[in-house]
């Protein structure tokens, strides 16, 4: 799960991780409350999961009422990169010395913790990557051995910071790694971390990514951030259902049995031309349930023309998916037709069932290449 800049800042701030004042906003007069609350001069800033709001017109100094109103009205609303914004965080405004750069993110290949801190903040870090990579100072933390205070200071010092901002960075990077690695986040970002002219360091930007993985070990914290979860309407029926979904764009609809061959059967229906509308493993032991509750997520896509249903039982008995393709097909009031490829254990049974039920609404294919054509050809996905 990634995190809106406002709920990164008060994580951070769990974690005694210096952020400004501030407070959420809906609506411009909620925007002015905010502002009156805290103080101005007031930054606005647009809440949506991408970066480059700055950029994009997202984030605007207000120095006073009408400028907030005026700022509030214009950014709420906005399309950030395919983004609306609905929500605004308003904060008091900082004074800005210097602009650095902070994350600890996972290194796979190196199975360690990857740090990074640069000068060069308040931009692309990635362009930083690009055109000054010794700009970046990295570690890379053993899991099991954990960051200590010496390793942090060696690690400022060689990000060749302004002098000034060395205690404060090595006490926020301390702390930056506690909450990642107590949340089992996969990412914690600082972009920009700031040096006041007061000599302050502190977070003017969040970024956090919490492993999924883990949400059982931090229920406190899911709850409170996962309401405004901005996830594919598809994805969040599919997940309340227990099943793995991923919503793509295309028209035929996917329910395989098992990730290897769901993703073989996405990739079969784009050889024949056509587009998944969707990634959907229904696991093994695919009884009615299981069915029905897949077809009835596929069957809010509006873009779906077909479904196709390829099933290779091995511990899975055909007969028993076909049972409750049928049953499903009753409780669900589908808007497309079915396409189903049956094959291995017990799949004569299986068919056998499902050739009662035949029609134009349920039609079997012997094997998985002649299913995804029926399939394409159907869903009109072939030029
Ligand atoms: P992003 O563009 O989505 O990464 O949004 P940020 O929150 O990082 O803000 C972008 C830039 O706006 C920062 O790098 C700062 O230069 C500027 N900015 C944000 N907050 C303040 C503030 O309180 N005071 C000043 N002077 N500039 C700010
Ligand atoms: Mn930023």
């Amino acid at each position: 799960m990634d995190l809106f800049e406002y709920q990164g800042k008060q994580y951070f701030a769990r974690y005694g991780i210096p952020v400004s004042p501030g407070g959420v906003a809906d609506t411009v007069d909620e925007a002015v409350s905010v502002a009156d609350q805290v103080g101005y001069p007031v930054v606005v800033k647009a809440q949506v999961q991408v970066g480059g709001r700055g950029k994009a017109g997202g984030i605007k100094l207000a120095n006073n009422e009408a400028e907030v109103r005026q700022h509030a009205g214009a950014i709420l609303g906005m399309d950030i990169k395919g983004h609306t914004v609905h929500r605004l965080w308003i904060e008091k405004a900082s004074d800005i010395k210097e602009e650095y750069y902070a994350s600890f993110t996972l290194d796979r290949s190196k199975k360690q913790h990857l740090g990074m801190l640069s000068a060069k903040g308040g931009v692309d870090i990635e362009e930083v990557a690009a055109t000054d990579p010794d700009a970046i100072a990295k570690i890379w933390v053993n899991p099991v051995a954990g960051l200590d205070e010496a390793t942090v200071r060696e690690w400022v010092k060689a990000a060749n910071l302004n002098p000034e901002a060395n205690e404060g960075a090595v006490e926020i990077l301390l702390k930056l790694y506690h909450c990642y690695i107590e949340g089992d986040a996969t990412l914690v970002e600082i972009n920009p971390l700031i040096l006041t002219p007061d000599g302050r360091v502190h977070a003017l930007d969040a970024k956090v990514s919490l492993d999924e993985a883990a949400r059982f070990r931090h229920a406190d914290v899911w709850d409170t951030f996962e309401g405004l979860e901005p996830r594919d309407e598809r994805e969040r029926a599919a997940y309340d259902l227990g099943l793995q979904y991923v919503g793509l764009d295309g028209s035929v609809g996917i329910i395989a049995n098992g990730a290897g061959l769901a993703m073989s059967t996405v990739d079969i229906v784009n050889q024949v031309g056509g587009k998944p509308a969707n990634f959907l493993d229904i696991g093994g032991g695919a009884n009615a349930d299981h069915m029905a509750n897949a077809l009835s997520v596929i069957n809010q896509d509006e873009n779906v023309r077909a479904i196709f249903i390829n099933i290779f039982g091995g511990i899975t008995r055909c007969d028993e998916v076909a049972k409750g393709i049928v049953q499903a097909m009753q409780r669900v009031n589908l808007n497309s037709p079915l396409i189903v490829r049956l094959d291995g254990t017990n799949a004569q049974e299986g068919r056998a069932i499902l050739q009662q039920h035949e029609s134009e609404r349920l039609i079997m294919k012997p094997d998985m290449l002649s299913a995804a054509q029926t399939a394409v050809e159907i869903a009109g996905g072939k030029a």
